[in-house]
């Protein structure tokens, strides 16, 4: 059977892990893979410059938000509508249909209905309250159910929440996301170090990475609630707020200032040369405090061959053996955080044994090619 030409649609422009994710999958399936796009932004570009066809249908208000924690207004409904059946004209010529987010997956479901094709859903959401309300998980859980030939969750925890939500296992396989480690290898000891100063790192100064996008529950607040415990310890925090969480940012400053540790945090906004920020870290600290559906920033922290501290919970156990390929802390727990963090600045060969562990584990665990394989199989069965 010739494998199945997919039409990927995202609701985001913005590069979020999951459109970083979908950008290595439709890279690879090559002529065979399209994208549209519900909202115009910086993913459109990387998806060009990769070579991947890819349209923008811009769905106004439905497409601005990450997460509707709420039904959809009834304006946004009629964007979808409009959307929808361009988006039906657009499936006509590919076998499969594949949602990349919970949003892309209701307006996706009812074009591949319009266009008589059968629709897969990337699930990369922990489909639970708080990440989502009740009326929103049961709405996605019926749509999966009726609708869905497949669903690809990225990690046994996203898997289980749609179970447990009452989605049918039978559409189920879980494909953890991979990450290309050659960015990573590319970054020379002097590039990192450079790095570092450039970022206003004082030489010797123990310092800690954190990546995402800022919010709340991504937990940036925790690790400078650490930072405050941890005299001498700079933190290099890069992200921004993606989705309209502004004043969130505005918060994490004053925060900041108000714990007196303004001048060892390092806010570097969006960056996308990641794998040199994390290699001018010593550690890399992952502090959600919802459960993470994966967390891409954990593997690339290992890639990084740095030793990583993450909240255990969701599909971040899947990634990381405690004490092992890296540490584990309670979510939202300021002092754990702050003692693991303590815990590798003080014991550096322990650092450097986890890091390398850690390192290797990703390395064999978490490939872009397991990982375009594995979505490949579960679109073709
Ligand atoms: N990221 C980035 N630049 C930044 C902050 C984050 O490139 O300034 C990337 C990060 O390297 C990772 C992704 O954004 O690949 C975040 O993915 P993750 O699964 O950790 O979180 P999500 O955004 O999916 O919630």
């Amino acid at each position: 059977m010739a494998p199945p030409r997919v039409l990927f649609v995202d609701h985001a422009g913005v590069l979020g892990g999951a459109e970083l994710s979908l950008l290595d999958v439709a890279a690879a399936l090559g002529a065979r893979a399209r994208v549209v796009l519900l909202a115009d932004g910086p993913f459109r570009d990387l998806l060009e410059r990769r070579g991947v066809p890819v349209a923008v249908e811009p769905m106004g208000a439905l497409a601005g938000v990450r997460k509707a924690t709420r039904l959809p207004a009834p304006g946004a409904l009629l964007d979808a509508v409009r959307v929808l059946r361009r988006l039906a004209a657009r499936a006509g010529d590919v076998d499969v249909l594949c949602a990349n987010s919970q949003k892309a997956f209701v307006v996706a479901a009812l074009a591949a209905w319009r266009a008589g094709r059968p629709l897969a859903w990337m699930l990369r959401d922990i489909l639970a309250p708080p990440h989502f309300s009740g009326p929103n998980v049961r709405a996605a859980v019926l749509l999966a159910n009726t609708r869905s030939a497949r669903v690809i969750a990225n990690s046994r925890a996203t898997a289980d929440a749609f179970i447990a939500a009452g989605g049918r296992a039978a559409l189920v396989r879980v494909v953890h996301n991979g990450i290309d480690a050659a960015p990573f290898d590319a970054v020379s000891d002097d590039a990192a170090l450079a790095q570092r100063r450039a970022l206003g790192v004082p030489d010797g100064a123990f310092t800690v990475a954190m990546l995402g996008r800022f919010h709340p529950w991504k937990g940036q607040q925790v690790l400078l609630d650490a930072l405050a415990r941890l005299p001498g310890v700079h933190a290099i925090v890069a992200g921004a707020p993606l989705f309209g969480e502004d004043a969130f940012a505005r918060e994490l400053e004053s925060q900041a200032v108000r714990l007196g540790v303004r001048d060892r945090v390092h806010f570097t906004g969006f960056r996308d040369d990641a794998p040199v920020l994390l290699r001018a870290a010593d550690a890399v600290v992952h502090a959600s405090v919802y459960p993470e559906p994966f967390g891409r920033v954990i593997v690339e922290g290992m890639l990084a061959r740095r030793p990583v501290i993450a909240s255990n919970a969701g599909g971040v156990p899947e990634i990381v053996e405690d004490g092992v390929t890296g540490l584990l802390v309670p979510p939202g727990d300021v002092a754990a955080l702050a003692a693991a963090i303590a815990s590798l600045r003080d014991d550096r060969p322990r650092a450097a044994a986890i890091a390398e562990r850690g390192a290797a584990w990703a390395r064999e665990r978490f490939t872009v090619a397991a990982m375009v394989r594995g979505i490949e199989e579960a679109l073709a069965t």
